[in-house]
């Protein structure tokens, strides 16, 4: 099984990298009772809300750009295969140029270092929106923040600590090379960003964490969702995203989206669905 696919735009070749997937509850939706979710599901017998986990390479002619570095060891057996991912584009970690933080929950950051506290990815510039760097490192920020967020925040300071010397933070609308830059989402964390590529003729936006479960979000896309710190932030961004996504046709992908897939977003009466060319 392939957990790699590629697409070129311009003289940039965008590659979405799976790193494994897992199920988590049906609570996760604050506001909404399970049954009412296995009917969006459109299966009563679903015992969970199912996610994957995805990196996005980003290569230029001199260049290659990494979008999160995978789950880790975070969730088991059931994910952390970005090495394998890599290797199967043809990737080393040494060869990434720079690692671009969507933001910092476990999930995008925990496969970046390994069992000895080593970075992996030991010769990039690790760039992350300025914003989300410094809602993490002020500790008045977590006082009073609650699960989970309390227990993510000492991994967020791991990863700080051992890429110390790496991390450059830029605007959350800054630019990461040229036609690539970081399109602000914030809500899902305050620095919440996705990764516009832009080839002149073609767009694509790889969102991160904009949707984690694709089977309920894009239908109902302004449900709250319990891992968004500001929800109703996260709600806005999501609809007005989603709808840019459809409106101006700009090729998509997720850190959370099944795949490997590269697709549009399409506006239906029913929310959103994803076409693949
Ligand atoms: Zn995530």
């Amino acid at each position: 099984m392939s957990r790699i696919i590629s697409k070129t735009i311009g003289d940039k070749t965008i590659t979405i990298l799976n790193d494994g997937g897992t199920e988590f509850g049906f609570d996760l939706f604050p506001g909404k009772e399970e049954q009412e979710l296995k009917h969006i599901l459109g299966d009563a017998s679903k015992t969970g809300l199912s996610t994957r986990f995805n990196v996005c390479l980003i290569e230029i002619e001199n260049e290659k750009i990494l979008v999160d570095a995978g789950v880790g060891n975070a969730f088991g057996p059931v994910a952390g295969f970005l090495p394998e991912a890599l290797e199967e584009a043809g990737i080393t970690p040494a060869q990434i140029d720079k690692l671009v933080i969507s933001h910092l929950h476990p999930d995008h950051i925990c496969g970046s270092w390994d069992d000895e506290g080593k970075p992996i990815f030991n010769n990039a510039e690790v760039i992350m929106s300025n914003t989300e760097y410094n809602f993490w490192t002020n500790a008045n920020n977590f006082i009073s923040v609650g699960e989970p967020l309390t227990s993510w925040l000492p991994v967020a300071q791991e990863f700080l600590s051992i890429y110390s010397k790496q991390v450059n933070t830029i605007s959350p609308k800054g630019d990461i090379s040229s036609g690539v830059s970081f399109h602000s989402l914030p809500g899902h964390t305050p620095g919440h960003c996705g990764v516009m590529v832009d080839s002149g003729t073609q767009q694509f936006l790889f969102t991160s964490d904009l949707i984690v479960i694709e089977d309920i979000q894009l239908q109902i896309p302004r449900a709250e969702f319990a891992f968004d710190v500001d929800k109703q932030l996260a709600s806005t961004m999501r609809v007005e995203c989603l709808d840019m996504l459809a409106t101006d046709q700009i090729l998509f992908s997720g850190g959370h989206i099944h795949g490997p897939k590269i697709c549009n977003v399409v506006a239906t009466d029913k929310g959103y669905q994803l076409e693949t060319e």
